[in-house]
């Protein structure tokens, strides 16, 4: 069945996404703050909406990738956005990273309109975006889960139901909290390992089949050598930005104050992915804190 698809933030996620949804057959609005990423849309086959108000009113699904929640929020909830706009019954899939408060508060006000919604994060970057292979991580009631799977299945592989609203934000950063603490803790051994003149392929070797195995250390080896797909083989090109982590670890830092979880390594984390950064971290790979650590970034 083709469906008249809004889509807004036509970015370097949400671009790819949306021709994904053209190519596969459905009618596609685009709308977006730059007129580049507009014109990228319409060549690939898509509409430009004349604003979000008119994309709103016509379409029966509506995708979002911003940047962060306050666009979200404004873009949802704000004067002309979408729920003052769209049909009844009209199915919303957010896919921006953001807090989980925002998600749950726009999930909330798009519930007492009669919408469906479901929070639907990604990982997998501008390649799984490019080649429909995102993971999805998705938050919201099972009618809505359904109802936004054959959209999420054409955009990405691995589509995940973590629960209710706002559970796919809280899988995003729990998993990605996992990620910037145990990369860390990879490039302190690593740099340690130096200082004691233990050969990294021997550290590699060793603790890749022992006690201290994780997927930063055997998936995203953070030092050039034992691993040859690594950023590090590659002068730390990302990959996965910096900023990025730094970003996410910043949402996980806010998402435990507000629950009141103690999270002091992801607090630790953040400060230090935040020096990373303001030290020349930034358009690096993240597994590039190894040289930060080592006082050579
Ligand atoms: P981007 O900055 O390339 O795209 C965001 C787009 O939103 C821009 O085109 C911008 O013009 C548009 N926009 C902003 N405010 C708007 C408004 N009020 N109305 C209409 N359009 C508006 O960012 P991106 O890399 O595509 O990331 C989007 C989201 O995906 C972010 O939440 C990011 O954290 C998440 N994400 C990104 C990656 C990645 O590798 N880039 C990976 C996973 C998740």
């Amino acid at each position: 069945m083709t469906s008249t698809i809004g889509f807004i933030g036509l970015g370097n996620m949400g671009g790819p996404m949306a021709i994904n949804l053209v190519k596969a057959g459905h009618r596609v609005l685009g709308f977006d703050l730059s007129e580049t990423a507009l014109a990228t849309l319409v060549e690939a086959g898509g509409e430009q909406a004349a604003g979000v108000a008119e994309l709103a009113a016509e379409a029966d699904v509506i995708v979002t990738m911003l940047p962060a929640g306050k666009h979200v929020r404004q873009i949802y909830m704000g004067e002309g956005g979408i729920l003052e706009n769209a049909k009844a019954g009209t199915l919303m899939i957010d896919s921006s990273t953001i807090d989980v408060d925002s998600a749950r508060a726009v999930s909330d006000a798009a519930g007492a309109k009669g919408m469906k919604m479901v929070d639907a994060p990604v990982s997998g970057g501008v390649a799984g975006a490019a080649g429909g292979t995102l993971t999805f991580m998705v938050g919201g009631s099972d009618e809505a889960y359904e109802a936004a799977r054959p959209y999420l299945d054409i955009m990405g592989k691995t589509i995940v139901h973590a629960g209710g609203a706002g559970t796919g934000q809280a899988a995003k950063i729990c998993n990605n909290m996992i990620l910037g603490i145990s990369m860390i803790a990879v490039s302190e051994a690593f740099v340690l390992a130096e200082r004691l003149g233990l050969d990294k392929q021997k550290l590699f070797d060793i603790s890749s089949t022992a006690s201290g195995q994780c997927w930063s250390l055997t998936s995203y080896c953070p030092v050039p050598g034992p691993l040859p797909s690594s950023p590090a083989n590659r002068d730390y090109q990302p990959g996965f930005a910096a900023e990025m982590m730094l970003k996410d670890l910043k949402l996980a830092q806010e998402a435990a104050q507000s629950s009141g979880a103690a999270t002091p390594l992801g607090a630790e984390a953040a400060a230090l992915y935040a020096l990373f950064c303001n030290t020349g971290g930034v358009g690096q790979d993240f597994s590039g804190i190894v040289k930060f650590l080592r006082g050579s970034s």
